[in-house]
């Protein structure tokens, strides 16, 4: 069963083979770390990691790095506005660098609630700027820069298919924005590198050969995943709303300075929404992993709601559809206990498990087999192997939950004594009484071969 998947360019679905036989590259957009992240943000990051373990379950090995945007993102696509990170410092009272390390790490933790593999590596935006300088010098030597009051600018109109990524109508954009363009000559035209204001002192800024300033947003994914995983490599991804700024000016300022579209795949997590609007960052209203943990749901109940969607569909967040996801797993990992030691998978399932996934990593379809399998009469063991290999893809750590240690509280614990001893002497109306005193505190005793059983009713 070859491995499908959607690729964004070439607005098809078609047959993935790597470049380099011996590992996939691939390369994540990982956050601007101004603020948490909302859980719109991490089902993007969900739908990269089930990426990764469809790629790891056909057997490749992955090379997956994430970068941290922690300066340079502006509040406007235009080049226009602040820098996020600069906006960020003032909101809380920090330092910028102080947000960024903040931010990052509470990013990190997120992942790790969700399960969510590690990259192979992380690259912060702040600590390669002598490679976005020198991507940006050569795009400037390739004739594809030009300098305004307020900084070095790409002109997308040296190029043939700019915003082919996205299919933009380049003209029609041309015609309909010639307010807010400041110097630039073309509306879709973007920064590689801003000056830093003459009236104020910013927190981040570097030299650099046209003046001091900081890199435009773009240019950091494009030197960092060069860098790491060469001038053409097989994945890059992200969530839908890059497609038509960041990746596609990626990929103007990856055919300027290598030639390359950067990436053979391009591909894109659509967007979680709340009452039919996006959750954004910006919005300041959103909803955090801490918040779903507060309320007593377990972080993989949010994965669990997220794999019962393709990726490319949108997925409406809503507290029912969190309870559903949380009973769900609840079944399963009770089901998975109950079936005890794994014997060897089937085979069936496991074939059409693999037809499900490597079709554009259908997790909703899989997800729906996996019920037909639990629900199905292979023996226990057979099951528990089956489903043990499903979670390799699903990742909700099915091999490792114990159902939760029932405390019996000593009361509770010495009427069973005191019942077991009745019993033993034959006191049948003692015991049946201390039976009732046992229920009556919310435990019920099952009399086994092994002796009683007691457990929460
Ligand atoms: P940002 O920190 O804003 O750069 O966003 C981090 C990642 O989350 C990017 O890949 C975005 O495309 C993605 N993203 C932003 N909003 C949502 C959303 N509501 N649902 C899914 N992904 C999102
Ligand atoms: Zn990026």
């Amino acid at each position: 069963m070859p491995l499908r998947l959607f690729d964004t360019y070439a607005r098809k679905t078609r047959d993935f083979e790597p470049l380099n036989p011996d590992r996939v590259r691939m390369y994540a957009c990982g956050p601007t770390v101004y603020d948490y992240a909302h859980i719109g943000n991490l089902r993007t990051y969900l739908f990269e990691d089930v990426l990764r373990r469809v790629l790891e379950f056909n057997g490749y090995h992955v090379q997956h790095v994430v970068n941290i945007t922690d300066v340079g993102h502006l509040t406007s696509d235009a080049d226009t506005g602040e820098d996020k990170m600069e906006v960020g410092a003032e909101r809380t009272g920090k330092t910028a660098w102080e947000i960024a390390e903040l931010y990052t790490q509470a990013f990190k933790d997120d992942l790790l609630a969700l399960n969510a593999i590690a990259p192979s590596l992380w690259c912060k935006a702040t600590d390669h700027i002598a490679e976005q300088i020198d991507e940006i010098k050569a795009i400037e030597a390739n004739g594809y820069a030009y300098r305004t009051d307020d900084g070095i600018y790409f002109d997308t109109s040296k190029l043939d298919h700019y915003g082919y990524l996205a299919r933009l109508d380049v003209t029609g954009l041309q015609q309909g924005a010639r307010v807010d363009m400041g110097d630039k000559r073309n509306a879709t035209d973007f920064a590689l590198w801003k000056f830093s204001p003459t009236e104020q002192q910013r927190q981040m800024e570097w030299d650099s050969p046209w003046g001091r300033g900081f890199p435009g947003w773009h240019i950091e994914c494009s030197a960092m995943s060069t860098k790491y995983l060469g001038e053409y490599f097989d994945i890059h991804c992200g969530g839908e709303d890059h497609i038509s700024v960041h990746h596609s000016n990626e990929i103007a300022q990856s055919e300027a300075s290598h030639g390359t579209k950067l990436a053979n795949f391009w591909m894109h997590g659509y967007f979680l929404q709340v009452d039919n609007a996006k959750m954004a960052k910006s919005s300041g209203e959103f909803l955090r992993l801490a918040v779903l943990i507060e309320r007593n749901y377990d972080p993989l109940a949010y994965r669990y709601l997220c794999l019962t969607a393709h990726y490319r569909s949108n997925l409406s967040f809503s507290w029912n559809s969190l309870d559903g996801a949380q009973t769900a797993l609840n079944r399963l990992r009770d089901a998975s206990v109950e079936w005890g030691e794994p014997g060897e998978p089937d085979a069936d399932y496991l074939d059409r498990f693999t037809g499900f996934v490597n079709d554009d990593l259908n997790t909703a379809r899989a997800m729906a087999l996996t019920w037909d399998m639990v629900r199905g009469d292979l023996p226990p063991a057979t099951k528990k192997a089956t489903l043990l290999q499903f979670d390799r893809v699903f990742g909700l750590r099915l091999s490792e939950w114990q159902p939760a240690e029932v405390v019996i509280p000593d009361n509770v614990f010495a009427l069973v004594e005191a019942r077991q001893t009745a019993r033993a002497e034959k006191r049948w109306e003692d015991a049946d009484a201390l039976r009732d005193q046992v229920q009556a505190l919310g435990f019920e005793i099952e009399d086994t071969r092994e002796g009683p059983q007691v457990r929460p009713k």
